[in-house]
This record gives structure tokens, C-alpha cells and sequence, in this order.
């Protein structure tokens, strides 16, 4: 089965890690910090912290931002469950914007109506988890002077999209938002096994993700409650933190994994513009990449309707399953989950995310993934339409 995504991992990478494994450290050592330097430097931001996840990432950032009961996170329904879940985490409300039928990211004009109404009903969030799905950037600056004009704070949920560009700047660069996450899970763009990195230039809120990763302990003297002066050993813990670290292995590969980012990209551009040529004459919706934005393209999603060999995406979707091509669908609306329906959430609730989702499959799209097997996904798909 040729899957929608795969690790790329070469043996620089395998001896990297390898010689972390030798070294006096294996979690959190000398490493985490050149990897986060590495990162931050790239977007151009300030802080760079990597922690276990981009979900724990985005569960600390929730944290550091003061959500908690009585707040409320709003993100797009067309997202991995977990950019919902952090608000849950911190005991606060989530609710969903509706999407764009275009770039599927958040509708800056949905988020202007629902905040109208959320604030009349004094109900305005106080956070807004910007998702770049498939690794296209959602239209910022329009986030932005919402967020200005009803006051609350971005955060750019980039697990789709490091080395992507909006307005000629990287995602991560953190001009419209407080901060940004990405995902180093193996599917994604570049990996480090389990791994993901808050990027801010909030010195505010990088020292608090700092400490809330390692169980809310500090060491610098700066941070402590007690002020007189103590002996080396000493330290403080003076919030309730996690265990959400990357360990230094993690970040060896995460180095070496990010010196092939170019690689990385362009192979994925090279391989997005074959299937743009080789599927634009058949009855498909293909992914379509605003001018002005360099999107990362984690992600091949189709909208399809119905064609020759099939009557719905999933008899499509069979199809190409049988032929042996990994096509996956993203994603499910998180409003409709079952544990998000029994906080009253409803199918109807959000109808553009979910009519994309009714016809939407991504394609296998991947470093690796060679010319044969794109042929192949490209010669299942017209069969389907009666082409081949
Ligand atoms: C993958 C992903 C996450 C979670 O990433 P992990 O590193 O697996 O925790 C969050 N949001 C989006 C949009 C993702 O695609």
C-alpha cells in the first residue's frame, strides 16, 4: 500500500541519532537547545521551545495564555482533534469557525459574523488556534485585525506548514499571532518520531512553556519565590507543570532532519505540480494556493463529487484502496465527533467543513514517494472517472 505519508530518513539521520545514543546525554541534553536555535532562526523568531508534541505544545501555550474555566478557544472543525482538545485541557470552552470553500482554512468572514455575535452575547473568545491546513497559511492579516478589533490572542497551528511563507515571511516568523506550533510526527513535513516546537517572540510566554515542561520547575534564580541567595542544587517548583520534553535524541534527528528541508519542500512542490498538471483535466477540485503564499504542502486533499467508476468518496475511496493507493481523509469535523457531539455540538453545525469533508480524500504525498507510484495513484484515479 503506497500510504499518504511517510518519513524520509536518511543515514545522516540514522547516525545522528546514533551519536546522541553514545553521548552523556539522551533526553533533554545540549542538543534540544542547537535544534531550537535551528528552528527559530528559520521563522525568523525570537523563542524557539520543543517540547513532546505539537499537542503538548499547544496544550502549554493554552496554558502560558491564561485559558482556563470561564474562557473560550475557537479553531477550524476541519483540523486534527487535538487543536480542539487543548482548551478542554485547561477546562475551557471550544467552539468552531467555519471554513473558506477555497483555501479550507478558517473564514475570516464567518469569524467576523460569529464574533459580532459572540460579542453582543458578551461571549467572545479569548483564543484563536489559526489552523494552516495542508500547509497553506490562513489569511493573517485578516485574523489579526479581528483579533485586534474583539481582543483576543492568535495561535498559529503550523503542524501542516514549517517552511511555508505568507507574505513573503515564514510561518513561524509570528508577525499576526503570539505564537506558533509545529508537529515533528512522521507523517508531517519533517520529523523527529514523537516531537513538537512552540515558536513566539513572547519572552513572557517562552519562559512559561520553558518551565511548564518539565513539571513547572525552575532553575534560574531570576524565577525564584524565594529570593535569598541558595547553593547550586537548588530549585523551584512554582506552578503545576508536565513532563512534556523532547529528548535529545529527538532533537538530533530533528537537526538533521531540518538540514534537508529544502529537499523536503521542493520535492513535495515538484510532486504537487505533477498532480496539478496530470489531474487538471478530469472533474476534480484540486487544492488551490493563494499568489501570494508559499504553502508547504503537507497535504494532496481532492474534492470529489462523483464520476464514472463511483457514485461517493467512499466508494472512491475503496477503489483506490484496492488498487493499493493509501488515500486517508482530513479530516473528520471535530464538531462531529461523538465526544464533541455530547457537549452539544450538531452535523449542520458548520456546512461548509462539512460538505469539503463529504468529498474530500488526500492523495499519497510524500518525500519519497517516487514517479511510478504517482503514476499509479494518477492511473487508479482515472479508471475511477472512465478515463484510463
Ligand atoms: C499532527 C497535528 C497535530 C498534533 O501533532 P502531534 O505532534 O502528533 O501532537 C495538531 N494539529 C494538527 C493540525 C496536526 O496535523
Amino acid at each position: 500500500m503506497i500510504p499518504y505519508g511517510r518519513q524520509s530518513i536518511s543515514t545522516s539521520d540514522i547516525d545522528a541519532v546514533v551519536e546522541v545514543l553514545k553521548s552523556d546525554f539522551l533526553t533533554q541534553g545540549p542538543v534540544v537547545p542547537k535544534f531550537e536555535k535551528k528552528i527559530a532562526d528559520y521563522c525568523g523568531a525570537q523563542y524557539a521551545v520543543a517540547v513532546s508534541s505539537a499537542t503538548a505544545a499547544l496544550h502549554l501555550l493554552c496554558l502560558s495564555m491564561g485559558l482556563g474555566p470561564g474562557k473560550r478557544l475557537w479553531t477550524s472543525p476541519i483540523t486534527f482533534v487535538a487543536s480542539a482538545n487543548c482548551a478542554l485541557y485547561c477546562g475551557a470552552e471550544v467552539d468552531f469557525v467555519d471554513i473558506d470553500p477555497i483555501s479550507y482554512n478558517i473564514c475570516p468572514k464567518s469569524l467576523e459574523e460569529k464574533l459580532e455575535v459572540a460579542s453582543s452575547l458578551g461571549k467572545l473568545p479569548n483564543i484563536l488556534v489559526a489552523v494552516h491546513y495542508a500547509g497553506q497559511s490562513c489569511n493573517m492579516q485578516s485574523l489579526f485585525q479581528l483579533s485586534k478589533k474583539y481582543g483576543f490572542s492568535i495561535i498559529e497551528d503550523a503542524s501542516h506548514a514549517i517552511g511555508a511563507e505568507y507574505k513573503n515571511k515564514k510561518v513561524g516568523c509570528c508577525e499576526y499571532s503570539a505564537a506558533t506550533v509545529f508537529s515533528f510526527h512522521p507523517v508531517k513535513i519533517m520529523t523527529t518520531a514523537e516531537g513538537g516546537m512552540v515558536v513566539t517572540n513572547n519572552d513572557q510566554i517562552a519562559r512559561k512553556v520553558e518551565m511548564l515542561r518539565t513539571h513547572g520547575i525552575t532553575r534560574n534564580s531570576m524565577d525564584f519565590i524565594n529570593r535569598e541567595s541558595k547553593p547550586g542544587w537548588y530549585y523551584e517548583q512554582i506552578t503545576l507543570g508536565y513532563n512534556y520534553r523532547m529528548t535529545d535524541l529527538q532533537a538530533a534527528l530533528g537537526i538533521s532532519q531540518f538540514d534537508r528541508i529544502e529537499e523536503f519542500l521542493s520535492n513535495r512542490l515538484r510532486i504537487v505540480s505533477n498532480y496539478n498538471k496530470l489531474l487538471s483535466v478530469m472533474d476534480i477540485r484540486l487544492p488551490s494556493i493563494s499568489e501570494d503564499l508559499r504553502s508547504a504542502h503537507h497535504l494532496y486533499p481532492i474534492w470529489v463529487d462523483r464520476g464514472f467508476n463511483f457514485n461517493d468518496r467512499d466508494e472512491l475511496y475503496l477503489k483506490l484502496r484496492n488498487d493499493g493507493i493509501g488515500v486517508q481523509v482530513h479530516y473528520i469535523p471535530v464538531h462531529t465527533q461523538p465526544y464533541y457531539r455530547n457537549m452539544g455540538f450538531q452535523w449542520g453545525d458548520f456546512p461548509t467543513a462539512e460538505r469539503f469533508f463529504s468529498g474530500t480524500l488526500s492523495l499519497p504525498l510524500y518525500n519519497d514517494l517516487t514517479e511510478v507510484e504517482q503514476n499509479n495513484v494518477i492511473h487508479s484515479l482515472k479508471n475511477a472517472y472512465g478515463l484510463a
